[in-house]
């Protein structure tokens, strides 16, 4: 049997970086669930496709495949083949991607690939579903959660060494909007897992936050025998 890490929370709390950092010390394999969404959003923006109308949206839908590969350790995703992992990190692309991730039927798409992997293999995947929809099993939760400030500011940091102009207070908004969709929405709203363990990382450094989820993973597999 794998053993299952869900990691859900909010945009800009650092769950990406944690999470690449926290599988690698653990063996395990980072699924980054967001990057599958947004590569179905690229295609959207590519096509021209409302997301508000469902038939033309399913109809694109049908069009695209989605699917995960690894190379030299990190998460690739292909749309229709081509690699496209260096494409969906853009403004334009997270604007699309929290509004179509909220339809049914961009986030069926998707559900059987992340429970597929994570049958097989013994996953760390983050997102915004996965403790609560996506792995309701999985031996451990985390929801890492930071204030909206903190979150702004690193995003207001990485977008200014990306060379991309925005302001701080434009960051801000666009958090807060961000968070109000994904926690809103009909379909598997961003919530915390009763289950799950909520950690702040408004006042804590990459690397203390790392060792509370390992060492939490490593506590769990102790209790379930997999870890000697
Ligand atoms: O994690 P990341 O910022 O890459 O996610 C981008 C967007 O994808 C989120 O704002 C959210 O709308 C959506 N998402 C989701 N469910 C997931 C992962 C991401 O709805 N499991």
């Amino acid at each position: 049997m794998s053993f299952n890490i869900a990691i859900d929370g909010p945009a800009g709390a650092g769950k990406s970086t944690i999470a690449r950092i926290a599988a690698q010390r653990l063996s395990f394999i980072y699924v980054d669930t967001g990057a599958m969404y947004r590569t179905i959003a690229l295609a959207l923006l590519r096509s021209g496709t409302d997301v508000e109308d469902e038939t033309a949206l399913k109809a694109q839908l049908e069009q695209i495949s989605v699917k995960i590969g690894y190379e030299n350790g990190e998460q690739q995703v292909y749309l229709n083949g081509e690699n496209v992992s260096s494409l969906i990190r853009t403004e334009e692309v997270s604007d699309m991607t929290s509004r179509s991730s909220a339809k049914a039927q961009v986030r069926a798409k998707l559900t059987d690939l992340q429970r597929e992997v994570a049958k097989k293999e013994n996953v760390l995947m983050d997102g915004r579903d996965i403790g609560t929809v996506i792995l309701p099993d999985a031996q451990l939760k985390i929801y890492l959660t930071a204030s909206v400030q903190a979150r702004a500011q690193r995003r207001y940091r990485e977008l200014l060494e990306k060379g991309e102009a925005v302001t701080l207070e434009e960051t801000v908004k666009d958090i807060e909007a961000r968070d109000y969709r994904d926690m809103h929405r009909d379909v598997a709203p961003l919530r915390q897992a009763p289950d799950a363990v909520l950690v702040d990382s408004s006042d804590m450094t990459v690397e203390e936050v790392v060792e509370r989820i390992t060492g939490l993973a490593r506590e769990r597999m102790e209790e379930t025998g997999i870890w000697k």
